[in-house]
């Protein structure tokens, strides 16, 4: 794979996961005119995870890149707008029980002002309302269940990402890659074949015999069968900074059909934080653990109560485990991986397929300026370990600013002596009262999340000097949080209601 080439020749994508079939079609779409063959291989003895079903707001760019609108995939996913992240019980702190990580975007410049001004009073000790819940629409339009879609009145431009059926967006993807010439094989690969330099050459089958390709993209899973079985690349495990490798996934339908909340429920749990995502037709949960303090009986235990599910009820529980950590290198030889084969972090932030869309669109970039040699793979694959780093890090932040005192695994994570020297030196600055703006800024080469998300969890938590706030002198100016607050509720009448509209487009859809 030395020489220039016209185009990457045959490329053999392994897996039929979320993973592989976004890869499909987005190879699929860059390269199809140039004659690319593309095939995907998966197999129905071994089948796919199936769970994933919170995004960020980089999906929205990932169908507006595809051509495809909300109308022509949400209604066969089952798809809700998603506008943030709740998160409570996290934090003790009076006043900080509960926060918000919202969406948002230019338009809320001036509220983020508004909350950075108080937020800063707040962390040099005065007296200021400095929960970011009050100053972001994205929270008001969760909680009150509208979908985040103004009306032209609003002068708005809101952010926002989806929930949807992990199962039937695959099945989506699928439809639309075959469409795009991407060729489909069934089958369960037995054996990898590499030639004598250690590249691959091609996949044994137990009923297609042979397939060779020239490039290979490994979307297996975790059983990251080219990348790390094949080409036995190292796996770096996060395991000391982010504890859990466990959960457990239970449907169960609406409480109140006609109230769809568009936010994703993260909730602290005794070991752990549970999701509830609500789709269009029934709510998504899980409990995300850690197995060296909980097991899976009790676990479940956990969370049927916390779902308040009836003692007779036979709802069915999945088990999983998670491989947490990233490959050392995500580009090795001809060889990519993408997805849970290339590396996981748990989804408290559901960041995965984020880094799914990072990673194919940087590797078409790197590829396709190199002219289809590896020329830039080490730059690369020094990108995509940045992303999962960073993205790792502000998910650890969660646990390391918790305050709750109830069980050792909160204790341990609040203590926990491992930090990278990012979040050292971002706590340092907060607490120190300093400019940590400018110290974001100052790291942002490696940063995922903006510094409004930073403050957000900081201050979101509650995370201030321990001694009483002191007044601020008179001509201090201090947002009083009505402002804010009632200009955002004014805000709402300009933003249909979530279930009307979902409702409405499933209707269009089949015609109804
Ligand atoms: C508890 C949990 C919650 C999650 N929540 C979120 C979330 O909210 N948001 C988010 O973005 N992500 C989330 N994720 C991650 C998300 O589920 C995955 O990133 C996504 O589903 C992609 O998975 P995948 O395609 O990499 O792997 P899989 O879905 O596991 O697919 C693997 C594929 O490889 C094939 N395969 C394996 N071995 C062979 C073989 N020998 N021969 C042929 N084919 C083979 C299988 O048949 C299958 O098609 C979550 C993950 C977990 C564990």
């Amino acid at each position: 794979m030395n020489e220039r080439r016209e185009n990457p020749g045959h490329i053999l994508i392994v897996g039929g996961g979320t993973a592989g079939w976004m890869t499909a079609i987005t190879l699929a779409h860059a390269w199809h005119a140039l004659g690319t063959k593309i095939t995907l291989i998966e197999s129905d003895a071994i089948g796919i995870i199936g769970v994933g079903e919170g995004s960020t707001p980089k999906m929205r760019r990932f169908f507006q890149k595809l051509g495809i609108a909300d109308k022509d995939w949400m209604p066969q996913c089952n798809g809700t707008y998603k506008c943030g992240i709740r998160f409570p019980g996290w934090s003790t702190r009076p006043g900080y029980e509960s926060y918000y990580h919202p969406f948002f975007s230019m338009s809320d410049d001036p509220f983020i002002r508004a909350f950075y001004q108080n937020m800063t009073l707040r962390q040099r000790s005065l007296e200021a309302h400095a929960l970011p819940d009050t100053f972001f629409l994205s929270n008001y339009l969760a909680k009150h269940a509208r979908a985040p879609l103004p009306t032209p009145a609003a002068n708005y431009l809101a952010d926002y990402a989806y929930h949807f059926d992990a199962r039937l967006i695959g099945d989506l993807l699928k439809q639309k890659s075959l469409a795009l010439g991407v060729h489909h094989l069934v089958d369960t690969i037995t054996t990898v074949r590499q030639t004598e330099q250690g590249d691959l050459s091609g996949v044994e089958t137990t009923h297609h015999g042979l397939v060779e390709a020239d490039f290979f993209v490994d979307c297996s899973g975790f059983s990251s069968l080219l990348i790390g079985k094949a080409l036995a690349v190292p796996f770096k495990s996060y395991k000391d900074f982010l504890f859990n490798d466990r959960a457990v996934a239970m449907p169960t339908p609406h409480a109140d059909p006609a109230v769809l909340r568009s936010e994703t429920l993260s909730s602290a749990m005794k070991f752990g934080w549970a999701w509830k995502i609500p789709l269009t037709n029934r709510v998504g949960n899980g409990y995300v653990y850690s197995s060296d303090h909980l097991d899976e009986e009790s676990a479940e235990r956990e969370l049927r109560a916390h779902l308040k599910l009836p003692a007779d009820d036979h709802t069915e529980a999945r088990h999983l485990k998670m491989r947490v950590g990233r490959l050392e290198r995500t580009w090795e030889k001809n060889c990519l991986a993408v997805g849970l084969a290339q590396g996981f972090i748990e989804p408290l932030e559901a960041t995965a397929l984020m880094i799914v869309q990072d990673t194919v669109e940087n590797f078409i970039e790197r590829y396709q300026e190199a002219g289809f040699t590896p020329t830039g793979r080490a730059a690369f694959n020094s990108k995509i370990n940045l992303i999962f780093d960073s993205v790792k890090d502000y998910v650890y932040l969660h646990y390391k600013l918790n305050t709750r005192q109830d069980t050792a695994y909160w204790v341990a994570a609040r203590a926990n002596p491992h930090l990278s020297s990012s979040v050292a030196e971002i706590l340092d600055v907060w607490d120190n009262g300093g400019d940590l703006l400018t110290e974001i800024n100052r790291q942002s080469e490696h940063m995922s999340y903006s510094p409004t998300s930073w403050f957000c969890i900081l201050a979101g938590m509650g995370r201030f000097p321990r001694k009483p706030p002191r007044k601020p002198r008179r001509d201090i100016p201090v947002i009083d949080p009505a402002g804010p607050r009632q200009s955002c509720l004014e805000m709402l009448k300009h933003f249909p209601d979530h279930r009307t509209v979902v409702d409405d487009m499933r209707a269009n859809a089949l015609g109804l």
